[in-house]
This record gives structure tokens, C-alpha cells and sequence, in this order.
């Protein structure tokens, strides 16, 4: 069996990885490339593989990083079955086909370029009609259940707390009567985050592809971030200015939308009758979503509920979905928190909110998520004193804060305890999905708390997957790693065998006396087993 990593490696975006079986080919995530310039070349070049060859597309999360090349996979031939949670499913349903909006706008735009200079002109890379299209190729997979998909292959989707709907994918592979089990992590989330529960555990695996997007990094800390907010606002009121949020439309609105309801329900808030605008049609469908999901919220959000207080539903929260109702906006009197599309400020209905906040003294914008080099939102963030806007320049006077304690991912804290709650212990660990500091950190801190054999995978790159035994033969070369194992299995019998042994000479009857000898029996063979084992591992 083979792993081939396509995407995401030694980069964060166009999630795609290649599970070669001896009578399947089974492909993980199909995302974009997004952010820099070779994104648009890496996006339109053929797959590494023929599409019409894939059995299955299992997918991780709806994150267009993960998903957002699903139509182009179908448009080239895909025939086989997307398996995933139904939020990811339902998400999907909304996101696709406005990444199909996006790439007809783009290619409609980069045409009337081409056509002006004579050039001939493009395709989108696909279009909404694909991005619909390729939905029925969607199965429903229910998290924590164990689903065989064909003869020798089985799989289980674990809540990864990233996302709505988002999972750790662990998946068991039988080849020549042997079962080796495979799990990749997709992206793993931030514990004690808004809604989200906590990313699921895993108790062992054989081979881990795992995410490090955060390997270096510490976020701050929640109710820190909360406060800051309460504070920009209540100062921007005050002042008699309006509060921009520019906001990815799915995840960090619905976030936002829950601190927000927290602020408003404080005793201390002067926030209150303050009207919150939600405008962007696909956050206002996003969130929709976020409501047929409830089952899927954390304890305290599921809590909050049962209580009666829907963190989506408070006074004055206002979804505006036409045009006009989003026109209407400017012309509101007083202060107003503004939320919008898109989240890097480079399309969308926060553009027209920027045009009219960012010369005024008394707004602010506030920025809740990452803004990748050379995006508008960047350009703001890093103090650029006048950008353009709709063609118009505009003077940036308004004041500029950075909200950073929010993340849909573990940090390195957060990652490091997800890994150590593994019981079994991969022989391997893949590290992918972050930039190259951050995978080299995570990569020795993984080598030097667990001793473990850790790769960072290289874009491209196809590695042969061995039988586990086979592998550990190929950790011998690392002999310390080996017999350091072995001795703290060995502590650990030496412990249960002082136990029986205090047991037999107390001659206690909380224990039947014959099967403790007997249990006792077994476990010196154990031990002596594994002393025989360490020998030979450490003559090697
Ligand atoms: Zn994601």
C-alpha cells in the first residue's frame, strides 16, 4: 500500500492525499490551492492520477482548502462515492457552489482583460452548474461508527473540533491478512473554542498523517480575547462610530455571533441596543446550518439552548440578504456592528462596508482571522495609509485591531496533547498542512518527547506503507528508541507482579488465591519475553 501526499504538504492549502491499496485507490480531501500567486497554475494542472480511477473521496472538513476542487474531480471523470458527515455534507451543499460563483466571476473578469489584449480566452475551473452536479456523489457517514466501504477497507470519523461537521478519519486497510490502520487527522481544532466540542481522541494508530499548521505557535487565551472585544466596542460606541468585522462566512461569523450574544447578555454591557448586521448570503446559510446541527454544539453552547438562549437569535441581530438590504446598512443612524464577507476583504459585500468606514476617525475594523500576504485585508492590517477601493482611493484614518486569540486550530500545546493521548503509538508520523517552521518545530519536539520516527511530507512524494512489523524492523536501526519502550513495559509488569505478589504473602481474600498464581505465572513469562526481545534489539 502506498500514501501519496498531493497537496498540503509543506504548505497549508490544496489538502489531497493518495491511499494506494492493492485493488483500491482511495484519495483523502480534494481542496484548493489558495494564496499565492502559483495557486491559480496548481488549481488548473492535471491530477496526479485519473480521476475516473478513484473509488472513494473521503473528506475531512468543507473548508474549500479541503473540498473546493471536489467539482473539478468530477468534472474530469470522478465516479465513485464522497463519503462524510452530513454538516460537511450540508456545508458543502452551500460552499461549492459559491466557490463555482467565484471562479465564474474571476474568469469573467481575467476575460474581459484577455479580450481587450487579443488573447483567447479561459474557463472558469468550474462552474456553479459543476459545484451542484458534483453533490450527488456525497454518502452520509454518522461520526463513531465504524463503516466498512468494500472488502478490506473500513472507516470511522471522529469529531475533530475544527469545523462544523469536521473529522479525524481512521482508516483500517486489510492487505495479505494483514490489517494495518491509517488515521489522518484533517485539521484538528482549538479546544474550549465557541460551539465546537473538543477534538476527539484517538487510541492507537499505525501510520499518522497529521496536521501542524500551529507547531510553533501559542494562541492567547479565550477570555482574553473576549474582553478586548467588549472593550473596542464599547469605546467605538462611545465615539459614535460603527465596528467592521470582516468575517470568514462559515466557522468564525458563527463565532463571533456567539461572543457577541455572550457581551449583549453581560450584566456589565453598555452594548446591548446596539444593532448587529450579518451581511453575506453565505454566512447568513452558514448559520442556518449551525442551527439544523445543534447536536453537534459543545456542552455549554447545547446548555445555553436548553436554557432558552440561542447564541444565533438576540435583539437586534439583523441578517440582511438583498442587496438593498445590504445598501440599506450606510444609511443606518448610529453605531452598528457590521460583520461581512469575505474574510480577507479581497470580494464580497465588505468591501462596499470598508469604502464607507475606514475614513472615518470614529470606526474601526476589527480583524478576527488570518489574512494571507497581499490581500486587502493584509494591506490594512499592516498600515497602509490609503488603498483602493472599487477603484477610489481611500484614506485609511479609522482605527485597526487585530483579533488573534481566535483559531479553528490546535496549537502547538493543543497538538502535542492530542498526540500524547494516543495509547498506541504510530510507528510513523507524517507531519503536513503547515509552513516549514512550524512542521520542523513540531517534527523534533514529537522526536524528542515520544522517540518517535517522524517525516515531514514532501509535496508530490509517495511513500510505501509496510506491514507493522515490517516497520519495526526498520526502527531498529534506531536501538535506543526500541529497548527504552520495552523497559517502561517492563516497569509496568514489575508493578502488576508486586501487586499479586503482596497479594499472596498478605494471603488476602479480596483475590481468588489460584488465579492470582496463575495470572502471576503469565506474567513472568511476559517479562521474561520481552527481556529476550530487548536483548536482541540491543544486539542488533
Ligand atoms: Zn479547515
Amino acid at each position: 500500500m502506498k500514501i501519496s501526499f498531493l497537496g498540503a504538504a509543506q504548505m497549508v492549502t490544496g489538502s489531497c492525499y493518495l491511499l494506494t491499496t492493492d485493488k483500491y485507490k482511495v484519495l483523502i480531501d480534494c481542496g484548493l490551492f489558495q494564496g499565492d500567486s502559483d495557486s491559480e497554475d496548481l488549481n488548473r494542472n492535471l491530477f496526479d492520477f485519473d480521476p475516473a480511477n478513484i473509488d472513494f473521496l473521503l473528506l475531512t472538513h468543507s473548508h474549500i482548502d479541503h473540498s473546493g476542487r471536489i467539482p473539478l474531480l468530477v468534472k474530469r471523470g470522478f465516479n465513485g462515492k464522497i463519503v462524510s458527515t452530513k454538516a460537511t455534507f450540508e456545508l458543502c451543499s452551500i460552499m461549492l457552489p459559491d466557490s463555482g460563483y467565484i471562479q465564474e466571476m474571476d474568469v469573467e473578469w481575467i476575460n474581459r482583460k484577455r479580450m481587450r489584449a487579443g488573447k483567447p480566452l479561459i474557463e472558469p475551473l468550474y462552474t456553479i452548474s459543476d459545484a451542484e452536479k458534483s453533490l450527488k456523489y456525497f454518502e452520509i457517514i454518522n461520526y463513531d461508527e465504524v463503516v466498512s466501504l468494500v472488502d478490506g477497507i473500513e472507516v470511522r470519523y471522529k469529531d475533530a473540533g475544527h469545523i462544523l461537521g469536521s473529522a479525524i478519519i481512521e482508516l483500517w486497510v486489510k492487505e495479505k491478512d494483514e490489517k494495518i490502520k491509517i488515521v489522518f487527522t484533517g485539521d484538528l481544532g482549538n479546544k474550549d473554542i465557541p460551539i465546537m466540542r473538543n477534538p476527539s481522541v484517538i487510541d492507537e494508530a499505525d501510520y499518522l498523517v497529521m496536521e501542524a499548521t500551529y507547531g510553533n505557535k501559542i494562541h492567547g487565551n479565550i477570555e482574553n480575547t473576549l474582553l478586548f472585544l467588549l472593550d473596542i466596542i464599547t469605546h467605538t460606541v462611545e465615539n459614535g462610530g460603527n465596528i467592521v468585522i470582516p468575517s470568514f462566512a462559515v466557522g468564525r461569523t458563527q463565532e463571533i455571533l456567539y461572543m457577541l450574544n455572550m457581551l449583549k447578555e453581560s450584566k456589565y454591557s453598555k452594548i446591548k441596543d446596539i444593532p448587529v448586521f450579518v451581511d453575506s448570503p453565505l454566512a447568513i446559510n452558514a448559520t442556518n446550518i449551525f442551527k439544523n446541527n445543534e447536536d453537534l454544539f459543545d456542552e455549554e453552547t447545547k446548555e445555553l439552548i436548553r436554557k432558552g438562549d440561542n447564541p444565533f437569535e438576540f435583539p437586534n441581530l439583523i441578517f440582511t440578504k438583498t442587496a438593498e438590504e445590504s445598501k440599506a446598512i450606510n444609511f443606518y443612524e448610529g453605531s452598528s456592528i457590521i460583520m461581512s464577507a469575505s474574510g480577507m476583504c479581497d470580494a464580497g459585500r465588505i468591501k462596499h462596508h470598508l469604502k464607507h468606514n475606514l475614513w472615518k476617525g470614529n470606526s474601526c475594523v476589527v480583524f478576527v482571522g488570518y489574512q494571507a500576504k497581499g490581500t486587502l485585508g493584509r494591506r490594512i492590517l499592516d498600515g497602509e495609509k490609503k488603498v483602493k477601493i472599487f477603484g477610489e482611493d481611500i484614506y485609511v484614518n479609522c482605527k485597526i485591531y487585530n483579533l488573534n486569540g481566535l483559531s479553528g486550530h490546535a496549537d502547538q500545546k493543543g497538538l502535542l496533547d492530542w498526540f500524547s493521548a494516543i495509547k498506541k503509538k504510530p510507528v510513523k508520523v507524517f507531519l503536513t498542512h503547515g509552513e516549514e517552521n512550524s512542521l520542523l518545530a513540531f517534527s523534533s519536539l514529537l522526536k524528542e518527547n515520544f522517540n518517535i520516527d517522524v517525516e515531514i511530507a514532501s509535496i508530490g512524494e509517495t511513500v510505501e506503507i509496510e506491514t507493522v512489523e515490517k516497520s519495526i524492523s526498520i526502527l531498529t536501526d534506531k536501538p535506543a528508541v526500541k529497548s527504552k519502550i520495552d523497559l517502561d513495559l517492563i516497569d509496568d509488569i514489575d508493578a502488576i507482579l508486586d501487586t499479586i505478589r503482596e497479594a499472596l504473602v498478605n494471603n488476602s481474600t479480596l483475590i481468588d488465591m489460584n488465579k492470582a498464581r496463575l495470572l502471576s505465572e503469565k506474567m513472568k513469562n511476559i517479562r521474561s519475553q520481552l527481556e529476550n526481545l530487548d536483548k536482541l534489539i540491543k544486539n542488533v
